[in-house]
């Protein structure tokens, strides 16, 4: 599966974070470059989203031929669900904006401590940090 919370830069690129020395961290200057990082990304997306659907309906012509259009239903469903994960990482960006409205960004939901810029750069939707999201994986990975 694709790592879509993991940014790659898509077209609106923002460059990294410099912060200035004993700049303290989540400062207002640090609030707004993770809110405008978060914006450009959900404008990517919704343009990605936009694309498929025009793309979508182009191809929807009809093909006489069953075995092109079995191919072009799985395709479809194939695309149906990248768009839906796109979907809920729109939803979870808006969260996120909420988030560093209400000072609330850049911490551990889980221990608390400042997740921190480094992290936030690669995984701006990033609500745990580091250490808390390791055991995370290693408790899910147990479960199963
Ligand atoms: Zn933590």
């Amino acid at each position: 599966m694709a790592d879509l919370e993991h940014r790659t830069g898509g077209t609106s690129p923002i460059a990294s974070y410099t912060p200035a020395q004993g700049e303290e961290y989540m400062s207002e200057r640090q609030k707004a470059h993770f809110r405008a990082l978060l914006q450009a990304w959900k404008r990517d997306l919704m343009e990605e989203v936009d694309r498929t659907v025009h793309h979508m309906k182009d191809e929807a012509a009809n093909f006489p031929d069953p075995n092109d259009r079995a191919t072009q239903e799985s395709e479809f469903s194939l695309e149906l669900r990248t768009r839906d994960r796109e979907r809920k990482l729109i939803k979870k960006i808006d969260e996120t904006l909420g988030k560093i409205d209400s000072d609330d960004y850049g911490y551990c939901k889980s221990c608390g401590v400042a997740i921190g810029i480094r992290r936030l750069e690669a995984r701006p939707t990033a609500n745990l940090c580091i250490e808390c999201k390791t055991l995370d994986e290693i408790r899910e990975k147990q479960t199963i």
